[in-house]
């Protein structure tokens, strides 16, 4: 390359949509001479995210899945809603694991230049796209972006904006009392006072779980408050008090849930990817599995020379069905719990993980709905009708 400040392609922010996009180009065999500049304000690989999904993807090795599970569990309303999936098997990625492979394959790449460094802003002057860090200013027709806001984003229309937010330890415990087999997705069963909440819990063996505190609101709590559900919920449910159990970690996230459209980019040459992109689907706060997906498509389009697709994470039938259901956590709770225990009450897991990843066709979609509370639903259709009928 003849200027050194001039990539092919430059992925800036290293977490799960930056590196994906990187794991894909560099395991394309027509894409190997692309020259790649990496950015991230750290390449430290961090035990801060557990990343899970459902859907059958390709990943940089099966190695990377921490753990797996094929039974699942739902409390709501005084009832257990548990079952064996057939069709999925529910999985989790340590974001250390998978950073740190992708990380040692760039390494030794002759395609890949790292940069740690802030990145400050994009722009673009018509010919090339220029990303400015705190090392200086780098260009290229090609920028995938993660880190940053696009300018604007605040003042875009947004009905609802809530948060899924959430906070989790890892603990191990002096017993043996989890089922390493069954994950518990949603458990209802703690006080709906800080908004729409539920415990999360993921066994890793009897005696090794990942515990969270989960809300859909508008508003983040004080730590403390997360902790004290959690320890709540320990002793409630398992009878473990304060000395029963030591912390090996603990995770904090806050993802967003709202009706905003995304901006597929953030200048000219430079696309959202990730969350920053819209790829956290708005009623469930998942986004690992859509960003692959995106990835992979990015990745074909690079490798046939053609446009990026500047297409929105979900077809209009799902952006309907998320506004819908983001009306109900947002202006009828009670409803929203009712539809959720509709849901799992009176569907098979299977097809409610698949109605959940986009992979339903319509007549599942109307069989789940038409076992729903239809009144909130219409009503929350009249309500966002301005939203619907403008293409969400
Ligand atoms: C704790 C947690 C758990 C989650 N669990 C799940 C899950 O189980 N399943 C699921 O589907 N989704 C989950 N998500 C949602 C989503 O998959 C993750 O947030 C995912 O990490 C999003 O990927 P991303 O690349 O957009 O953002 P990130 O992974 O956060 O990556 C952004 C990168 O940009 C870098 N960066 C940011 N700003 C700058 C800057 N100014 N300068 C330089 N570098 C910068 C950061 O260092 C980071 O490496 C979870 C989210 C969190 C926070």
């Amino acid at each position: 390359m003849a200027n050194k400040k001039q990539f092919d392609i430059i992925i800036a922010g290293a977490g799960a949509a930056g590196l994906s996009l990187l794991w894909r180009i560099l395991n394309s065999s027509v894409l190997r001479d692309q020259k790649i500049l990496l950015i991230d304000q750290s390449f430290e690989p961090a035990n801060d995210k557990t990343w899970c999904f459902w859907e059958d993807l390709s990943l940089p090795n099966e190695g990377v899945i921490h753990h797996s599970w094929e039974k699942l569990l739902v409390k709501i309303a005084g009832e257990d809603y548990s079952e064996n999936l057939n069709e999925y098997v529910y999985k989790c990625i340590r974001s250390e694991n998978f950073t740190h492979h992708i990380l040692q394959q760039a390494e030794k790449s002759e395609q890949v230049t790292f940069l740690e460094a802030g990145i400050k802003d994009f722009i673009s002057d018509g010919q090339f796209g220029f990303v400015q860090t705190t090392k200086g200013e780098f260009k290229s027709r090609k920028i995938f972006q993660s880190a940053l806001k696009p300018s604007g984003f605040d003042n875009l229309e947004v009905d609802i904006s809530l948060i899924q937010h959430f906070l989790g330890w890892e603990i191990n415990i002096n017993k043996n009392l989890f089922d390493p087999n069954l994950a518990i997705f949603m458990d209802f069963e703690v006080p709906q006072s800080d908004g729409t909440s539920f415990i999360y819990l993921l066994p890793f063996s009897q005696n090794k779980a990942l515990v969270e505190y989960t809300i859909f609101s508008e508003n983040l709590l004080e730590k403390d408050r997360y902790r004290e559900q959690v320890r709540n919920y320990l002793e409630t449910r398992y009878n473990l008090h304060k000395d029963d159990f030591s912390i090996e970690r603990e995770e904090f996230g806050a993802i967003p849930m709202e009706d905003r459209k995304y901006p597929a980019k953030y200048c000219d040459f430079v696309w959202n990817i990730g969350t920053i992109g819209g790829f956290a689907k708005p009623s469930t706060g998942y986004a690992f599995s859509r960003i692959q997906k995106r990835s992979l498509e990015i990745m074909n389009a690079l490798e046939s020379q053609n446009p990026i697709p500047e297409r929105r994470a979900s077809s209009y039938r799902f952006r309907v069905y998320d506004i819908m259901m983001l009306y109900l956590l947002s202006h009828e709770r009670d409803n929203a719990l009712r539809a959720f225990e509709c849901l799992f009450q009176k569907n098979s897991f299977d097809q409610v993980l698949k109605f959940l990843s986009e992979e339903s066709n319509p007549a599942l979609e109307l069989s789940i709905f038409s076992k729903m509370p239809y009144m909130p639903f219409f009503r929350s259709m009249y309500k966002m009708k301005h939203r619907i009928f403008t293409g969400v």
